[in-house]
Protein backbone atom coordinates (compact mmCIF):
# COMPACT_ATOMS: atom_id res chain seq x y z
CA UNK A 1 0.00 0.00 0.00
CA UNK A 2 0.85 3.53 -0.39
CA UNK A 3 0.62 5.05 3.15
CA UNK A 4 0.11 9.21 3.35
CA UNK A 5 1.01 10.12 6.59
CA UNK A 6 0.87 13.99 8.24
CA UNK A 7 3.87 15.02 10.30
CA UNK A 8 2.47 17.52 13.26
CA UNK A 9 0.81 15.98 15.91
CA UNK A 10 0.89 12.66 14.04
CA UNK A 11 4.20 11.04 14.35
CA UNK A 12 5.02 14.52 16.35
CA UNK A 13 3.95 16.02 19.93
CA UNK A 14 4.14 19.68 17.91
CA UNK A 15 1.09 21.15 19.68
CA UNK A 16 2.67 20.51 23.22
CA UNK A 17 5.83 21.35 22.22
CA UNK A 18 4.49 24.96 21.10
CA UNK A 19 2.47 25.78 23.90
CA UNK A 20 5.81 26.92 25.81
CA UNK A 21 6.60 29.22 23.02
CA UNK A 22 2.75 30.74 23.13
CA UNK A 23 3.51 30.73 26.78
CA UNK A 24 7.33 32.87 26.49
CA UNK A 25 5.88 35.30 23.73
CA UNK A 26 2.41 35.99 24.97
CA UNK A 27 3.53 36.08 28.56
CA UNK A 28 0.47 33.36 29.58
CA UNK A 29 0.94 30.33 32.22
CA UNK A 30 2.45 27.24 30.91
CA UNK A 31 -0.12 25.32 33.51
CA UNK A 32 -3.19 26.86 32.18
CA UNK A 33 -2.09 26.40 28.25
CA UNK A 34 -1.86 22.54 29.12
CA UNK A 35 -4.96 23.23 31.16
CA UNK A 36 -7.51 24.68 28.78
CA UNK A 37 -5.70 23.15 25.70
CA UNK A 38 -7.10 25.39 23.39
CA UNK A 39 -7.05 24.49 19.63
CA UNK A 40 -4.78 25.60 16.48
CA UNK A 41 -8.55 27.39 15.41
CA UNK A 42 -8.56 29.18 19.05
CA UNK A 43 -5.19 30.24 19.07
CA UNK A 44 -5.34 31.33 15.39
CA UNK A 45 -8.29 33.50 16.13
CA UNK A 46 -7.55 34.89 19.86
CA UNK A 47 -3.44 35.41 19.64
CA UNK A 48 -2.68 38.64 17.72
CA UNK A 49 0.12 38.51 15.42
CA UNK A 50 -0.52 34.52 15.54
CA UNK A 51 1.18 35.08 11.98
CA UNK A 52 4.26 36.54 13.14
CA UNK A 53 4.13 34.63 16.09
CA UNK A 54 4.66 31.39 14.21
CA UNK A 55 7.32 33.18 11.71
CA UNK A 56 9.57 33.91 14.60
CA UNK A 57 8.96 30.69 16.66
CA UNK A 58 8.00 27.86 14.50
CA UNK A 59 11.37 27.09 12.75
CA UNK A 60 13.28 26.83 16.04
CA UNK A 61 9.87 25.45 17.68
CA UNK A 62 9.99 22.15 14.78
CA UNK A 63 13.78 21.34 15.54
CA UNK A 64 13.12 20.54 19.10
CA UNK A 65 9.93 19.01 18.57
CA UNK A 66 9.39 15.07 19.78
CA UNK A 67 8.62 12.38 18.07
CA UNK A 68 5.83 10.20 19.24
CA UNK A 69 6.20 6.95 21.01
CA UNK A 70 7.19 3.97 18.76
CA UNK A 71 6.95 5.90 15.39
CA UNK A 72 10.25 5.17 13.88
CA UNK A 73 10.32 1.28 14.78
CA UNK A 74 6.42 1.02 13.01
CA UNK A 75 7.24 2.79 9.90
CA UNK A 76 10.69 0.94 9.79
CA UNK A 77 8.27 -2.41 10.10
CA UNK A 78 5.93 -0.58 7.95
CA UNK A 79 8.68 -0.46 5.01
CA UNK A 80 9.71 -4.06 5.49
CA UNK A 81 6.31 -5.17 4.84
CA UNK A 82 6.80 -4.13 1.51
CA UNK A 83 4.44 -0.52 1.95
CA UNK A 84 5.74 2.90 0.60
CA UNK A 85 5.80 5.69 3.02
CA UNK A 86 4.26 9.44 2.01
CA UNK A 87 4.56 11.85 4.13
CA UNK A 88 1.89 14.88 3.55
CA UNK A 89 1.59 17.97 5.25
CA UNK A 90 0.04 20.98 5.60
CA UNK A 91 3.58 23.39 6.61
CA UNK A 92 4.25 25.69 4.34
CA UNK A 93 6.91 28.43 3.23
CA UNK A 94 5.25 30.84 5.08
CA UNK A 95 5.93 29.39 8.17
CA UNK A 96 9.37 28.36 7.80
CA UNK A 97 11.51 30.98 6.39
CA UNK A 98 10.71 29.88 2.40
CA UNK A 99 12.12 26.38 3.46
CA UNK A 100 9.72 24.07 4.69
CA UNK A 101 10.40 21.02 2.85
CA UNK A 102 14.31 21.49 4.33
CA UNK A 103 12.96 22.13 7.45
CA UNK A 104 10.91 18.80 7.31
CA UNK A 105 13.31 16.42 4.89
CA UNK A 106 15.83 17.41 7.87
CA UNK A 107 13.93 16.84 10.81
CA UNK A 108 12.80 13.51 9.37
CA UNK A 109 16.56 12.61 8.03
CA UNK A 110 18.41 13.61 11.53
CA UNK A 111 15.43 11.50 14.17
CA UNK A 112 16.20 8.65 11.53
CA UNK A 113 11.99 8.79 10.12
CA UNK A 114 11.85 6.34 7.22
CA UNK A 115 9.97 7.04 4.13
CA UNK A 116 9.74 7.67 0.55
CA UNK A 117 8.41 11.07 -0.24
CA UNK A 118 7.65 14.14 1.35
CA UNK A 119 4.77 16.57 0.08
CA UNK A 120 4.61 20.13 1.78
CA UNK A 121 2.07 22.93 1.51
CA UNK A 122 -0.89 20.44 1.07
CA UNK A 123 -4.26 22.91 1.87
CA UNK A 124 -6.08 19.82 0.19
CA UNK A 125 -4.61 16.64 1.71
CA UNK A 126 -8.07 14.66 -0.30
CA UNK A 127 -6.08 16.32 -3.81
CA UNK A 128 -3.27 15.07 -2.87
CA UNK A 129 -3.98 11.75 -1.43
CA UNK A 130 -4.96 11.43 -4.86
CA UNK A 131 -2.52 12.44 -7.01
CA UNK A 132 0.20 9.95 -4.92
CA UNK A 133 -2.40 7.43 -5.50
CA UNK A 134 -2.78 7.08 -1.31
CA UNK A 135 -4.47 3.39 0.10
CA UNK A 136 -4.69 4.54 3.56
CA UNK A 137 -4.32 7.70 5.01
CA UNK A 138 -2.88 8.52 8.75
CA UNK A 139 -3.63 12.20 10.07
CA UNK A 140 -4.82 13.76 13.80
CA UNK A 141 -7.22 15.82 11.96
CA UNK A 142 -10.55 15.85 11.84
CA UNK A 143 -10.83 18.04 9.02
CA UNK A 144 -8.33 16.12 6.82
CA UNK A 145 -9.71 12.49 7.58
CA UNK A 146 -12.81 13.64 6.89
CA UNK A 147 -12.24 15.02 3.47
CA UNK A 148 -9.95 12.22 2.31
CA UNK A 149 -12.32 9.75 3.71
CA UNK A 150 -15.01 11.06 1.09
CA UNK A 151 -12.94 10.65 -1.52
CA UNK A 152 -13.03 6.66 -0.71
CA UNK A 153 -9.85 6.61 1.01
CA UNK A 154 -9.61 4.45 4.39
CA UNK A 155 -8.29 6.79 7.09
CA UNK A 156 -7.10 6.67 10.66
CA UNK A 157 -7.64 9.59 12.79
CA UNK A 158 -4.53 9.76 15.31
CA UNK A 159 -5.29 10.74 18.42
CA UNK A 160 -4.24 13.70 19.83
CA UNK A 161 -5.02 15.52 23.44
CA UNK A 162 -6.82 18.43 21.97
CA UNK A 163 -9.12 16.89 19.40
CA UNK A 164 -12.42 15.23 20.07
CA UNK A 165 -12.85 11.61 18.67
CA UNK A 166 -14.99 12.07 14.91
CA UNK A 167 -18.09 9.01 14.47
CA UNK A 168 -17.25 7.09 11.12
CA UNK A 169 -13.59 7.83 11.59
CA UNK A 170 -11.13 4.61 12.43
CA UNK A 171 -9.16 6.57 15.85
CA UNK A 172 -5.81 5.08 16.76
CA UNK A 173 -4.16 6.16 20.18
CA UNK A 174 -0.59 5.03 19.31
CA UNK A 175 1.78 3.77 17.02
CA UNK A 176 1.53 0.39 17.64
CA UNK A 177 -2.27 0.33 17.49
CA UNK A 178 -1.43 2.11 13.97
CA UNK A 179 0.84 -1.24 13.20
CA UNK A 180 -2.46 -3.70 14.65
CA UNK A 181 -5.24 -1.94 12.30
CA UNK A 182 -2.98 -2.34 9.46
CA UNK A 183 -2.01 -6.03 9.96
CA UNK A 184 -5.87 -6.59 10.12
CA UNK A 185 -6.27 -4.94 6.77
MG1 LIG B 1 -1.44 17.29 12.05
Amino acid sequence: MNIGIDIDDTITYTYENMLPFVSVMYNKNLVDLYKAKPSYQELIKTLPNYDKFVHDTFPAMVKLVPLRPHVVEVLEKLKRDGHKLIFITARSDDEYLGRAYEYSFEYLKVNKVPFDKLVIGSKNKSIDCISNNIDLFIDDSSKHCKAVQRKGIPVIQMANSFTSPVRGIRRAKDWNEVYDIIKEM
